[in-house]
């Protein structure tokens, strides 16, 4: 038996915890903040409740897995509720598109709006990210990313590399295939959800609508956070302990191996494996002493940030899905402003609407809650500490809903703000980045921060480390973490 120290609350700490205690360890988590989940957490004001973080789960097989194989069924512990639509896209033009998780929906949805061609792009579309999906998931995500060199090597390599395109871009891949307008934007915001650009992101991020419709996009019920909050119970009824507003200031490291940690208080905690589940910058720029790890990740540019609104309204809104996005009408711009030399927010930015038609996140039947989220320039370019800022840019968000077509302001009965230096100070989340560094880059995915470091018995998990972020991959990161580790003897 190891005793193991991890370091974060996250999910991909807690689905460590979870694994590695139900493999027989001695598992202790130290998270620095008063709750666990991170970012993935669900915060009530008045009755109305709201996910600050991710509002869609997908592919939860991999929890489903992880649950089965350390007790009851994530179905007992919680309630999926699957979307579809998933999506409700709205463009500039005044142009809709309802976007079903099943396929044939999808297809007629997509026939009826753009026409039988679109449809038949955009089933070939999803045919190539299954085909990289195929190609990649065992080999490359949810197996320990080697060297550059021993992947080459691997045979069937060129094989997977011509489908998997790394030479190629997001945004190049899906115009060769889609040359509908409105569905290229589509396209486009799949690299958003790494935090990336799509005129940089590698063209693998194809496998993301691949996933939407194969293994749906769903809900919890009472809210996504629920997640951690089932992780947390599932860990500690396995033995494990979470000691909450612990910070971990150093990993104690001694010849090459690891000790233990130690708080920010001075207490010393030994331990012969240590878990980091903090970003990564962090662990390499603070926790240890590792100048080229921390100067590697210094050269690459952080994730978008997201200002968020969380407004709890009065009265319902017709017609509105659990999922809107209200797309602008020059979406280049809105990536030069974030990814340009001088990132900057825009007066009309994508705006993201989460309204779950969930009785456990409202007050009563006449209300409704909604998370909008917009994605922005983090800490490092934009001082969002100051008041007057935030205040303009949230009206100017609220201005562009009611320019849309949605009355907003005169429902108020809740609004809070959470900007970049929210996520920055409440999920230690380097300059507030979504997703650690960005991937702006075609082959971001093989140069990511290794689960396994060159110290014996540290470990690496989350969001910014392989094989990267959003739940599902942190999930199989734990996975792939915990079998390095393995069982107690
Ligand atoms: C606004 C937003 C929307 C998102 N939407 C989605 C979505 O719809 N779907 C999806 O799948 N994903 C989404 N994501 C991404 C997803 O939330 C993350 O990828 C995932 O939750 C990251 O988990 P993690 O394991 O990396 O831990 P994190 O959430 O990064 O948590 C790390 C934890 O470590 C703790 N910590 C750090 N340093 C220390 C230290 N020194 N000592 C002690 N504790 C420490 C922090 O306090 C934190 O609790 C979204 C994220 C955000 C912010």
């Amino acid at each position: 038996m190891s005793s193991i120290a991890i370091i974060g609350a996250g999910v991909g700490g807690l689905a460590a915890a979870v694994k590695l205690s139900a493999l027989g360890h001695d598992v202790e988590v130290f998270e620095s903040s008063a709750f666990v989940g991170g970012k993935c957490r669900t915060e009530e004001f008045n009755g109305y409740r709201f996910d600050v973080g991710p509002s869609l789960f997908t592919l939860p097989a991999v929890y489903r897995d992880l649950f089965l194989k350390s007790g009851a069924p994530l179905e007992e512990e919680l309630t999926l509720v699957a979307l579809d639509p998933a999506f409700e896209y709205r463009f500039a033009d005044g142009q809709r598109l309802n976007y079903y998780a099943s396929r044939g929906d999808l297809m007629q949805s997509i026939t009826d709006t753009f026409g039988a061609n679109a449809a038949s792009d955009w089933q070939r579309l999803i045919d190539r990210g299954s085909e990289m999906w195929r190609v990649a998931r065992g080999p490359f995500i949810q197996s320990p990313i080697g060297s550059l060199w021993s992947m080459i090597r691997r045979s069937g390599f060129l094989r997977d590399a011509r489908i998997i395109a790394p030479h190629r871009t997001l945004r190049g891949i899906g115009r060769s295939i889609v040359s509908e307008p409105h569905l290229q934007m589509i396209i486009d915001r799949y690299a958003t959800y790494t935090g990336s650009d799509p005129r940089k992101a590698p063209a693998a991020l194809l496998t993301i609508p691949y996933i939407e419709h194969t293994f749906g996009a769903w809900h919890i019920s009472g809210g996504v956070g629920t997640l951690s909050e089932v992780l947390a119970v599932r860990a500690r009824a396995l033995g494990a302990r979470i000691h909450l507003s612990s910070d971990v200031a150093t990993i104690e490291i001694h010849d090459g191996v690891v000790t233990g940690i130690r708080l920010s208080d001075g207490t010393l905690r030994e331990a012969n494996i240590v878990i980091s589940n903090a970003d990564a910058s962090h662990t390499f720029n603070s926790l240890i002493d590792a100048p080229r790890e921390s100067a590697r990740l210094a050269k690459e540019s952080a994730s978008l940030s997201g200002f968020a609104l969380l407004l709890g309204l009065r009265g319902r809104t017709p017609g509105l899905g659990h999922n809107t996005v209200l797309f602008p009408t020059d979406y280049n711009a809105e990536f030069d402003a974030l990814f340009g030399e001088h990132p900057h927010v825009i007066a009309e930015p994508t705006i993201y609407i989460c309204s779950p038609d969930d009785p456990e996140m409202r007050p009563h039947a006449d209300s409704e809650s909604w998370f909008v989220l917009v994605n922005t320039p983090g800490t490092e370019f934009i001082d969002w500490e100051n008041d007057a800022f935030v205040e303009d840019y949230k009206n100017k968000i609220i201005d562009q809903i009611e320019a849309r077509g949605f009355q907003v302001r005169e429902r108020i009965e809740v609004c809070e703000v959470r900007t970049p230096a929210h996520l920055e100070r409440e999920s230690r989340a380097p300059g507030g980045g979504i997703y650690g560094k960005a991937g702006n880059s075609r082959t971001a995915a093989l140069s990511r921060t290794k689960n396994t470091t060159k110290i014996r018995g540290l470990y690496s998990v989350g969001g910014s480390v392989h094989p990267g972020g959003g739940l599902p991959m942190v999930g199989m990161g734990a996975e792939i973490v915990c079998k390095a580790i393995g069982q107690a003897n």
